[in-house]
């Protein structure tokens, strides 16, 4: 009924046909938000700098949370320099009793560490404290405990940070 002809939708002072091509406007967005790089978060995502972080608020394994930041058109957390660090250190802090994994793993325990997108730990940026008591134990995730990074099983539930980047 909403679709009758442009005439029996015009009133005298236009209401009817505003609200007509209003609707038509409205789904516009919701079908252009697939895939394309967005200029500002989704709602509960914080901002920073020029991407999205959303942390976690269930339990997962290490491939679940990376599964779960996918879902989301994201990434498990990849911590790219200092100023970055510092920023998730600062949020998580409020979480202390939690620990949340974020984008680095290993294909094996001599393995290099790598990020999601393929890229080699840098050393430099901060430390890894190995958690690994038993030898045959492979602790090959690697998740952030305020204010330590720990590698960890990747079977161990815990949350995740998902990033995103922001068009610029
Ligand atoms: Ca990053």
């Amino acid at each position: 009924m909403a679709y009758g002809s442009e005439l029996e939708n015009l009133d005298e002072d236009g209401y009817t046909q505003l609200q007509f091509s209003s609707r038509g406007i409205t789904k516009i967005p919701v079908s252009s938000e697939k895939g394309v790089l967005s200029s500002s978060c989704p709602p509960n995502w914080i901002a920073h700098e020029n991407s999205c972080y959303l942390f976690g608020t269930s339990l997962n394994s290490w491939n679940g949370s990376k599964r779960q930041c996918s879902q989301l058109d994201s990434y498990l957390l990849k911590i790219d320099s200092s100023k970055e660090l510092e920023f998730i250190v600062k949020q998580v802090s409020s979480q202390p009793v939690k620990s949340f994994w974020i984008g680095l793993s290993r294909p094996q325990a001599e393995g290099p560490w790598l990020w999601e997108d393929g890229s080699k730990f840098s050393p430099n940026l901060f430390e890894i404290r190995s958690t690994v008591t038993q030898e045959n134990s492979s602790h090959n995730c690697v998740w952030i405990h305020v204010p330590i990074i720990y590698d960890q099983l990747c079977s161990v539930p815990s949350y995740g940070i998902c990033e995103k980047k922001l068009s610029i």
